[in-house]
């Protein structure tokens, strides 16, 4: 039976799994509930199975009968600090927590996955690596288990290692879509303290007033992205938060500022962990003042394997028809983690649209509301792509013909 119908068969199964993980959501690196329903899931299956020792999250392998490579599957397991209020019946039960991202949805055809491959373990020519991961949002999980080793959880590297994502809107239901190169951005922070010194606010002579440094650094950094970086390499800087003094009558001591920085190439993530600080430090002590000024490196960009996007892609075509995938026409300015296993291994990061087909794409709730919904019907395919990646890539052997 083709691997997309024995996935349709096993559509209830995982759908129940990811109502339950639905349920019960819970954040960050620590997710004990949601561990304990994988590893039921996976119970009784001829998997190495290994848990994480300094996160909940689960390793595991599947050795083939036959020889062969090493593939990696990822899905990622954490939710996000939303209420709820979809109103669904299998909404979160817990307030402040929410899988608002459908990383539920992952976690749930990552298993379904493991089981239709463990079925299949006779022939399958190599090995595969679940990776059941915590702490996406923020978290940094996927590195946290490359730390713990899961990149060499087979005992050789992966030649490959895939993710899917769901997404709330913009792509239509079942619609798949990757692109070669950068798949999403890099998010860094920036962190800036001006220090100054406080005084009367009608003798600004007297003092060393912060604020004015502090606004024209915000406007220099708009400056700064556009002088200083190629427009078809683009960089995003918002400043998201300002914070100085405590009424009109008095200077402060200090402003301070927070700012996210996107980028999509390696090259102008390292200019701007350079070029940011320099800038801020000089703008201070042009007026006399000093700063601190921290660039501190959160998710590397998303990287995509030109001939695994292209692989992923006909895979794609070839299990679901032509009409259900699409090469991405941009990067996403969101950040993952998958992207430091992109870093070690070549692979590839895939969309598929999740949006309930009464909804229109274009306008619907995005991921992270609390009225975002993604609908069970994606759940068997994504399966099977899942399982099919792996299947397929194990079979090339050990260089991608995409
Ligand atoms: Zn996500």
């Amino acid at each position: 039976m083709p691997v997309r119908d024995e996935a349709a068969n096993l559509a209830g199964e995982i759908t129940e799994l990811r109502h339950a993980i639905h349920r019960e959501p819970e954040i960050g690196l620590d997710l004990p509930k949601t561990q304990r329903k994988v590893l039921d899931a996976l119970s009784g299956l001829p998997l190495e199975v290994s848990p994480g020792q300094t996160v909940s999250s689960v390793t595991a392998v599947l050795r083939g009968g036959r020889p062969g490579p090493v593939v990696l599957l990822r899905g990622d397991m954490d939710a996000l600090p939303v209420t709820e209020e979809t109103g669904l019946p299998y909404a979160s039960a817990i307030s402040g927590a929410m899988h608002a991202c459908g990383h539920d949805l992952h976690t749930a055809m990552l298993a379904g996955a493991a089981k239709l491959l463990s079925a299949r373990q006779a022939e399958l020519p190599g090995t595969v690596i679940f990776m059941f991961q915590p702490g996406e949002e923020g978290y940094a999980g996927a590195r946290h288990m490359i730390n713990e080793g899961v990149l060499d959880a087979a005992g050789e590297r992966p030649v490959a290692a895939y993710a899917l994502h769901v997404s709330a809107n913009k792509q239509p239901c079942g619609m798949f879509s990757t692109r070669p190169g950068p798949m999403l951005a890099a998010a860094d922070q920036i962190t800036v303290t001006v220090h100054g010194r406080g005084g009367h606010a009608s003798q600004p002579h007297r003092a060393a007033d912060p604020i004015p440094a502090a606004c024209e650094m915000v406007i220099a950094l708009q400056t700064m992205v556009t002088r200083k970086f190629d427009v078809f390499d683009p960089v995003v800087i918002t400043v998201g938060s300002f914070h100085a003094g405590t009424t009109d009558n008095v200077i402060p001591d200090q402003a301070r500022f927070l700012a996210t920085a996107r980028s999509y190439s390696a090259e102008s993530r390292t200019a701007l962990a350079d070029l940011v600080p320099r800038l801020i430090r000089d703008i201070a002590e042009a007026h006399g003042l000093t700063a601190d000024a921290e660039y501190a490196a959160e998710y590397p960009v998303t990287v995509n394997d030109a001939a695994e996007a292209a692989f992923a892609g006909q895979v794609i075509t070839e299990v679901f028809g032509p009409d259900r995938g699409e090469t991405a026409q941009h990067p996403i300015t969101g950040a993952e983690d998958f992207s430091f296993v992109l870093e070690e291994v070549p692979g590839a990061f895939v969309f598929v649209g999740a949006c309930p087909p009464d909804r229109d794409p274009e306008t619907a709730p995005t991921n992270h509301s609390a009225i975002a919904l993604f609908d069970d019907s994606v759940l068997a395919d994504g399966t099977a792509l899942y399982a099919e990646l792996a299947l397929r890539r194990l079979a090339q052997g050990r260089l991608a013909k995409g």
